[in-house]
């Protein structure tokens, strides 16, 4: 890194109609500070800002933002009362994450004209996600265009998978016309998470085989072996896989003609069921971990039922996993359900001591924000909780690229 420049990275995660962000110091200062601007665009828009650095309190505003322009501004008011101003010299880069970057990006790239572009070009891809990361990279330029600006791409982590594993079993000159094949998502937390997990054990990542399970309201699998990737649950788009919070995951393509033909739903709808109220919500009507065990201990059957059908699909991927590695170091447990909920990680390796994974229920209940085993010593399979921090990961890979170009 140059002597010159900050070690400040601003790490920016745009949705179409939020912000999340987080400031991280990487010479050693840790999170100075991280908040949200959600309903962007609505009259009461939402600023929540946690100034970690001064230990302040948190602080909340309700009012109108009108777009990303005015919300990016907003943070960089509220980081300016904490003396963290988004001009600062101590500013070395933002890092911004980039849902899709199909084949073309396989590591993290800094921005010019030619990314853009080609995040642009993606868009058919990720027609939901890649315009709203557009727009918080053209917004986070304008407001410092002389600092170095980084995307970290969620499909990369992936690039790796074999076409075996990548390619669907379609018409290949029609698949290729319009870039239909597995990318996979979720991959810097999958990156993170399998290093992580690695180093738990004791291990350089190149000598581990690891299968991550991505828990979160979205959710995914993945199979590691020696710190790159060969199979990822998710697919073209975050739809395909694990039971998630709102999608239904895997499914008989066939489905979607019977609701055109028979159910007379539009393709609108359909993207709608399946991706917003499908999984949890459309088997119970609840997509929270929490309240489906909570109605699962009042002997509630809908969330029992949707429950086993989220676990019995985790089981078979997990299964699937092994195979595909053929020699599996561990599992790692990550996300909101994956670090928190002990009653998933119980009933997903339940039963799977043929393929080496047992579990110790002392250790699986205990509660934690490190890295910890919750095997017993005797597992075959190490079985681990791993929290995941994109965010670091992010700001680690922007830091890194930036240092080099520096240099
Ligand atoms: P995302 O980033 O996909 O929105 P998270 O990784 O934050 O999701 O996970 C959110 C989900 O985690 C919630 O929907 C909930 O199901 C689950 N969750 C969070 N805390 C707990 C907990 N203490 N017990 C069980 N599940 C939890």
């Amino acid at each position: 890194m140059s002597g010159t420049r900050g070690t400040r990275v601003l790490v920016l995660n745009s949705g179409s109609s939020s912000v999340k962000y987080q400031l991280l110091d990487m010479g050693g200062g840790g999170r100075l500070a991280l908040g949200l601007v959600e309903r962007i665009g609505e009259q009461s828009s939402r600023l929540k800002h946690t100034p970690l650095a001064t230990g302040g309190e948190a602080r909340e505003w309700t009012g109108p933002i009108a777009d990303h322009d005015a919300a990016l501004k907003a943070v960089a008011e509220e980081l300016a009362r904490d003396g963290l101003g988004l001009d600062s010299p101590e500013l070395a880069a933002i890092g911004h994450r980039v849902v899709h970057g199909g084949q073309t990006f396989t590591e993290p790239t800094v921005i010019d004209e030619a990314v853009l572009a080609e995040i642009e070009r993606l868009i058919p891809v990720a027609p939901l996600h890649n315009p709203a990361n557009l727009t918080g990279i053209r917004t986070a330029r304008a407001l410092r265009p002389d600092l170095p600006q980084v995307a970290v791409f969620d499909t990369a982590f992936h690039t790796t998978m074999p076409e075996s594993a990548a390619r669907y079993a379609i018409d290949v000159e029609i698949a290729d016309a319009h870039r239909i094949r597995r990318y996979g998502f979720h991959g810097t937390s999958h990156a993170y998470v399998s290093r992580a997990t690695a180093k738990l054990l004791g291990k350089d990542p190149s000598e581990a085989n690891v299968i991550v399970l991505h828990l979160g309201n979205g959710a995914s699998a993945s199979a590691v072996r020696g710190g790159k990737c060969v199979d990822t649950s998710m697919g073209l788009t975050p739809l395909e896989g694990l039971v998630m919070g709102t999608r239904s995951g895997d499914m008989d393509p066939a489905v979607i003609f019977h609701l055109m033909r028979v159910g007379k739903m539009s393709t609108d709808e359909i993207d709608t069921l399946l991706n917003k109220k499908s999984g949890l919500i459309g088997l119970c009507g609840d997509n929270d971990m929490r309240e489906i065990r909570r109605r699962i201990d009042e002997g509630d059957e809908r969330a029992q039922l949707a429950f086993d059908i989220y676990i019995h699909r985790l089981k078979k991927y997990i299964g699937a996993y092994c195979a595909v590695l053929g020699r599996v170091d561990a599992i790692a447990f990550t996300a909101g359900v994956g670090e928190n909920a002990a009653p998933v990680r119980e009933a997903a390796v339940a039963g799977l001591e043929q393929l080496g994974l047992l579990l110790d229920a002392e250790l699986n209940a205990v509660r934690g924000d490190e890295p910890r085993l919750i095997s017993p010593a005797n597992s075959r399979v190490a079985v681990a909780v791993v929290p995941t921090d994109e965010e670091l990961e992010i700001a680690t890979q922007t830091y890194a690229l930036v240092g080099e170009e520096s240099n």
